[in-house]
């Protein structure tokens, strides 16, 4: 047997097929997208070489959200009105015992989706739903497209222009209900849309709606009183309002994640804390108190137990969500004060398989932090002031080409 076939992890599997032989073997591989802060440019990184693969033109300096799948990243440009799309260039394909990884460059897609002021971008169940606050409506369109395919967008029309919210939900549309006094407050609650933009029920009550987030099969939206929850009922979605009681007697949430692999949610709550949300909890609301000002929080995908806080004193922070409490630290930056606007140049978190990774904007940077030793592994110069960021990758099997070739040649 050609050595060929042995090189890789000692896991390699060994496929014979029809025709000629190759040889599949264990690959992983991730991606960070890495938006500027003022700069209209996407830079995609290849994280196991530090070596920037390639950087994206945009209208304008853009908010980075990833796809479920990680096929896809939206790059959304408020003030350009625009939100473009990012081929990511790894793709898994399930076979049911292990998935194949594909690997591509990444690349703009062909399409675009235009409109006034979008801000919230929420995909559920590989449907985006963009929506415009300036025409009072989201664009919704299929996470699977092909590349060169442009997508036919579906319309949910709330009932005026505000800072919206809208979600494909199966056969129905979620969509935020503007505040009737006052289109500048935010939305009061949500309704539910059939296919034909029909409104079905009642308003479920939101007052001050700002976030959303979903977790396992549930999705929720914040509001000033506590989080509505939605489920996929029988004949449509289900809500239930829970309040946060003396959990929130001054604060509330206004940005939420959602939990992958574990069921629950993380969200701002006042400046110096976090709230852990589980509603099938006697006490659904966990405060966590922070030693300085938040500036950014993401969830673990891998290591579900986990979530990381960044706090203005440069500190990352790693919560462990099932105790509530903060485990580790390691101060990484200079200080961010979060005095100021909040949309000052500030660092932003993304979980990259093993490696934490936290933007340093004011240095030009991307610190790379090991999950596993909560220790700084490395770290990535980029041009300008890294802002926004994703992470998409894994470790699947993918054919061992080198062998392949050399087969061809026999
Ligand atoms: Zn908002």
């Amino acid at each position: 047997m050609n050595k060929g076939f042995l090189k890789g992890t000692a896991g390699a599997l060994v496929l014979l097929a029809a025709g000629g032989a190759f040889a599949e073997e264990e690959t992983t591989a991730w991606r960070l997208f890495v938006s500027d802060h003022s700069a209209a440019v996407v830079t995609g990184v290849d994280v196991a070489s530090g070596e920037i693969i390639d950087r994206f033109q945009t209208y304008g300096p853009a908010r980075l959200v990833r796809s479920e799948d990680g096929t896809r990243v939206l790059a959304v440009q408020t003030n350009d009105d625009v939100v473009q799309v990012i081929d990511t260039g790894i793709e898994f394909e399930d076979h049911g015992g292990h998935a194949d990884i594909h690997l591509d460059a990444p690349g703009l897609a062909d399409f675009t989706v235009a409109g006034q002021y979008p801000v919230h971008t929420v995909e559920h169940s590989g449907k985006w739903a963009v929506f415009f606050d300036k025409e009072g409506l989201a664009r919704v369109f299929d996470n699977h497209l092909e590349g060169a395919e442009t997508p036919s967008f579906v319309n949910v029309v709330a009932d005026a222009p505000h800072h919206g919210v809208a979600v494909a939900f199966g056969e129905r549309s979620l969509v935020s209900v503007p505040n009737p006094e006052n289109a500048d407050a935010l939305p009061i609650g949500i309704e539910v849309l059939d296919r034909s933009g029909d409104r079905i029920g009642d308003v479920a009550e939101c007052p001050d709606l700002h976030g959303e987030a979903t977790s396992g099969d549930l999705l929720v939206f914040a509001c000033g009183d506590g989080i509505l929850v939605v489920r996929a009922g029988r004949s449509g979605p289900e809500f239930q309002h829970i309040e946060y009681g003396a959990a929130g007697a001054d604060e509330r949430v206004t940005t939420v994640l959602g939990g992958r692999g574990l069921q629950y949610f993380l969200g701002n709550f006042g400046a110096r804390k976090v709230v852990l949300f589980d509603p099938f909890e006697a006490a659904p609301y966990r405060v966590v108190d922070l030693p300085t000002r938040r500036v950014d929080f993401a969830v673990d995908p891998i290591r579900a137990q986990f979530a990381y806080v960044f706090t203005e004193d440069g500190t990352l922070r790693q919560l462990n969500v099932l105790s509530g409490r903060l485990v580790d630290d390691l101060k990484l930056t200079g200080p961010y004060s979060m005095d100021g606007n909040w949309s000052d140049p500030r660092p932003r978190i993304a979980v990259a398989g093993d490696l934490i990774a936290v933007t340093d904007p004011l240095e030009g940077k991307v610190h790379l932090v090991d999950a596993a030793t909560f220790e700084k592994a490395s770290e990535i110069g980029l041009e300008g002031m890294p802002y926004t960021i994703v992470a998409v990758g894994g470790t699947g099997m993918s054919e061992d080409h080198d062998h392949e070739h050399e087969h061809e040649d026999d």
